[in-house]
């Protein structure tokens, strides 16, 4: 099932079932009974938005074995997790502003999951049946801030810095996946999911034992080899095979 959060007529965000060309209307996409309205409304009408609004994003800081390779470090025993605010989701289609005090600002394409239910301490084996689905993320960073702070929140948090969407695909096993970076049309990224170091599934345990997960939750599984630079004009896509394709524009910033 392909789900998405769109707004409806009324302004308010809603959840759907995407079926072809239309949406149907879900009561939520947080349980395993799903209420589903009949009537059929066209994608083309409604605007899209970040498929989730998650109280949390986490992300892996090196989770490719060629993108370790590529930096010359050393393969980490523990996933190494950092944060972005929720204030720094945008959905498919909106602009990504690039800020007047960066020099360089980079994308990183990234297979994400949605958390579907509370989870508190689980285990590997366990974690899918808390996983909602996947989807694209592009982990917009300021490159120069983080090597000049040290500490990445502020290279990673600026708003408009964290891209999700199109939607979310809930029957899809995440090994194997090819993901791509395109920018203005020539792929900047390519690789699969087989060469990640650890598994959604490890991520979301790892995790969990840090701090409870909630529904909407997005979990991201770090960047393969390649990341490169943007500039205002700019039109980047992470492209992830069986989900689907997140575009979004940079944008300077308004002075
Ligand atoms: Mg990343």
């Amino acid at each position: 099932m392909k789900i998405v959060r769109f707004l409806t007529s009324d302004g308010q965000p809603n959840y759907g079932r995407i079926d072809g060309e239309n949406i149907y209307l879900i009561d939520t996409p947080f349980s395993d009974t799903i209420k589903m309205g009949d009537k059929p409304i066209a994608i083309d009408s409604v605007r899209i938005v970040a498929p989730s609004a998650p109280s949390k994003i986490i992300l892996v800081g090196l989770n490719y074995k060629e993108h370790a390779r590529e930096l010359g470090m050393e393969l980490p025993t523990e996933p190494i997790i950092f944060m972005k605010p929720p204030s720094a989701v945008i959905g498919h289609l909106a602009d990504i502003i690039y800020p007047s005090n960066v020099a360089q600002l980079d994308y990183e394409a990234e297979l994400a999951c949605v958390i579907k239910k509370r989870a508190h301490r689980i285990n590997a084996k366990e974690a899918g049946d808390y996983i909602l689905g996947y989807t694209c993320l592009n982990d917009v960073t300021a490159r120069d801030l983080q090597k000049k702070d040290g500490q990445w929140t502020r290279a990673k948090s600026f708003d408009t810095f964290c891209p999700v969407g199109p939607h979310i695909e809930t029957e899809i096993d995440p090994r194997g996946l090819k993901v791509e970076l395109v920018l203005n049309g020539n792929t900047r990224q390519r690789c699969e999911t087989s060469d990640m170091i650890f598994s959604p599934e490890d991520l979301v345990a790892f995790i969990s034992r840090v701090m409870t997960l909630f529904p909407g939750d997005i979990i991201s599984t770090g960047t393969p080899k390649g990341v490169g630079p943007m500039v205002p004009g700019d039109e980047v896509e992470v492209q992830i095979e069986g989900i689907g394709v997140l575009r979004n524009k940079v944008m300077p910033s308004p002075k």
